[in-house]
């Protein structure tokens, strides 16, 4: 096998996706073609409406293509239905949401949690996953406090446990730097690159923030479902 067939993490072919409004049918990928290697960090760019978000929800298994093939670490996503779908995301993928998406009623330790009550872990193997990634993310001690009391880079700091706690190889981000301010924002993308440069996890972020884009190893520019660039930083 050519090396570049072994390191094929993600694979779209020829994938195509279309809404429909009423009577009206709107394309936004007509064979779309891609591939991500392994511990890639990849930025996707491109203004409002080229199917940025599409492309993370399909990546995401959130939606499905309407033809073409969706290869993630060898198992046909786009063949799967709605429950295998829902249970390899909650093995595999761990996702950053640009609100932070955390909720108000649970504590911080509770939220970061979550995605740990769909494995068969013990109570205290719960807690110590817990303690090990808010140490990570540099929130160690805060577990009783809740996430509103706390500023936008703590609660996306937050929002980064959470999606790692499971131990994911893969991390979706959608526009995660884009409701902090610099400093917040430089402190996540310092973040993210440490769990994809020390802990090799495949990183596809949608962002319009330059300096994010900065730390990913490749750019895609999206515009109206169409790579426009795509470029590998050396
Ligand atoms: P971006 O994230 O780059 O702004 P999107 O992927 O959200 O772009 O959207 C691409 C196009 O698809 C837009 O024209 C948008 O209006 C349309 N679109 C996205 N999601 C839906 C949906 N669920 N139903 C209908 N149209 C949608
Ligand atoms: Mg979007």
């Amino acid at each position: 096998m050519s090396q570049s067939l072994d390191t094929t993490y993600i694979s779209l072919k020829q994938v195509r996706k279309a809404y429909k409004i009423g009577s009206e049918t709107i394309s936004i990928f007509d064979g779309m073609s891609l591939d991500i290697q392994r511990g890639e960090f990849l930025a996707i760019m491109g203004p409002s409406g080229s199917g940025k978000s599409t492309l993370l929800n399909l990546l995401a298994g959130i939606e499905q293509p309407d033809g073409g093939e969706l290869t993630i670490d060898g198992r046909r996503i786009d063949l799967l239905g709605e429950a295998a779908r829902a249970s390899w995301r909650a093995h595999h993928l761990g996702i950053v949401f640009q609100f932070y998406n955390l909720l108000s009623m649970l504590t911080v330790a509770e939220n970061v949690e979550l995605p740990l009550l769909l494995k068969p872990l013990s109570r205290s193997e719960r807690r110590s996953r817990v303690t090990t990634v808010l140490d990570l993310v540099g929130l160690a001690g805060r577990e009783r406090q809740y996430p509103n009391s706390m500023s936008g880079g703590q609660q996306q700091r937050i929002g980064i446990a959470r999606a790692i706690v499971a131990d994911p190889g893969f991390l979706l981000c959608d526009e995660p730097t884009g409701d902090l301010d610099r400093r917040s924002a430089d402190e996540v993308l310092k973040m993210l690159s440490f769990l994809n440069q020390s802990l090799g996890k495949t990183i596809v972020m949608v962002t319009h923030d330059p300096q994010a884009a900065a730390c990913a190893g490749r750019t895609l520019q999206l515009d109206k479902g169409y790579l426009l660039q795509d470029r590998r930083v050396a």
